[in-house]
């Protein structure tokens, strides 16, 4: 043992992932999550290229794997149901639209938090209140009322992160309003799906609905994406955001208004606008930042998650490997993600962009069969080295993940 102390905010999918690869490195984890439990729902997520990898090494390939969504792939429609083109889950060799590593993120949540709940300390409804560093570690006031001393305190507390407005300065900054939002509630499955989701898209008026087949075979998840040039609802105020969501999509054919028949009797709901966050750096002193909170690259990238799991594995690779020296560890981190995040948050902008309503002054859309763009995605999904770090410390996968199917 270290004896290396890190305090982690954010119990999603970064913060638990950077608790698997501390612990195996030797350091005592505190992970601290706002909400009472861990959050089910949200859309499936997926895992491409060295993503895929970094699940193998945590050894939770075949938990993973069990809770995946098992979605055979994915028809467009047009208004009246009629099929427009066909995505199979094996296209791109698993790498493609839909990836066959595809999970609905609360349960990814669930596999990783199932995974470190034994070796890592965990927190729920209570969140960081103050924060200050000195040059030997972190002084730390919960809400709650306690108050403890950390080596190193990393954010991983998702797109509006109160740890980067208290430690980097106001969301405004960082945030990057991409022009569209995005909801996701599962309803009961009377649309007769069984292993192939729907999209039907209309073009005029930039929304979409589209309903997926999910592990639960007596329910669904529906999507709804529209554009909106601001977005000045409250993220947690999920009443306002049904009544949003209610008006922009009125009038929407296809099968929305069954979508919407459920709105409130869903167990679970999440809305956001599709933002991005760019920082020129993910770090201060002692504190830094993971996933989302540092990087969104925007659910339409489809690869928030990927660098979320393959962001863990390098901060605690190379906080490790400086002999958890937080200035070159945090600095190594970042040098070896950045071009990988930027890869991506391109592909976010441009799937942005191919969405916007047409109008006189609209870009023109980009070309996704080209080179080029090709190029991209190949350095979105594998444009990163993941060391060994041999003679790094290494406990190995935890017993509760090797016993797994
Ligand atoms: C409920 C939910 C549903 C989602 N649904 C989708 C989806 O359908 N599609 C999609 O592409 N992306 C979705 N996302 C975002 C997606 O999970 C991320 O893009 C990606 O997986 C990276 O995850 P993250 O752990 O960095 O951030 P997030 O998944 O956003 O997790 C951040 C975590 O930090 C917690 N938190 C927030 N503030 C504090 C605080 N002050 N102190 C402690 N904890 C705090 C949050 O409750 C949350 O658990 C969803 C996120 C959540 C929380």
């Amino acid at each position: 043992m270290s004896g290396i102390k890190v305090l982690v905010a954010g119990a999603s999918i970064a913060g638990p992932a950077l608790a698997h690869w501390l612990r195996r490195r030797g350091a005592e984890v505190t992970v601290v999550e706002r909400a009472p439990e861990l959050r089910p729902g949200g859309q499936a997520v997926d895992a491409r290229g060295v993503a895929k990898d970094v699940i193998a090494r945590m050894g939770l390939d075949a938990a993973v794997r069990a809770a995946c969504t098992d979605t055979a792939g994915a028809y467009t429609v047009d208004a009246n149901g009629q099929v427009l083109e066909t995505f199979r889950a094996d296209d791109d060799g698993g790498d493609g639209f839909i990836a066959d590593i595809e999970i609905l993120r609360g349960d990814l949540s669930r596999v990783l938090y199932d995974d470190t709940r034994e070796g890592v300390e965990y927190l729920f409804g209570d969140r960081i209140a103050e924060l200050a560093q000195d040059a030997d570690g972190v002084d730390v006031v919960f809400a709650g009322g306690d108050r403890r001393r950390f080596d190193l305190v990393v954010g991983a507390d998702g797109l509006h992160s109160s740890l980067r407005s208290m430690v980097f300065g106001p969301h405004e900054r960082y945030l990057h309003h991409l022009g569209h939002v995005l909801a996701f509630y599962s309803v009961p499955n009377e649309f007769g799906l069984d292993r192939w989701l729907f999209e039907y898209q209309d073009q005029e008026s930039g929304r979409t609905a589209l309903l997926r087949p999910i592990q639960d075979a007596t329910r669904a998840m529906a999507m709804f994406y529209f554009a909106a040039a601001d977005f000045d609802v409250d993220y947690r105020d999920i009443a306002a955001q049904k009544v949003l969501l209610r008006e922009r999509m009125s009038g929407f054919g296809w099968r929305a208004p069954d979508i919407l028949a459920h709105l409130d009797d869903t167990p679970d709901f999440y809305l956001d606008q599709v933002a991005q966050v760019v920082m020129d750096r993910w770090s201060n002193g002692r504190v830094g930042l993971l996933g989302d909170a540092a990087f969104s690259s925007s659910p339409m990238s489809g690869q928030g998650t990927g660098l979320a799991l393959v962001g863990a594995y390098l901060l605690a690779g190379e906080l490790a490997a400086a002999g958890w020296d937080a200035d070159a560890g945090f600095a190594r981190y970042e040098a070896r993600m950045r071009s990988f995040v930027e890869a991506n948050q391109e592909i976010g902008r441009l799937n942005a962009r191919s969405r916007e309503v047409p109008g006189p002054d609209a870009e023109p859309s980009p070309d996704f069969a080209s080179e080029w763009f090709m190029e991209l995605v190949g350095r979105a999904i594998n444009g990163v080295e993941l060391p060994d770090y041999a003679g790094v410390p290494d406990s190995g996968p935890s017993i509760a993940s090797s016993a797994k199917p």
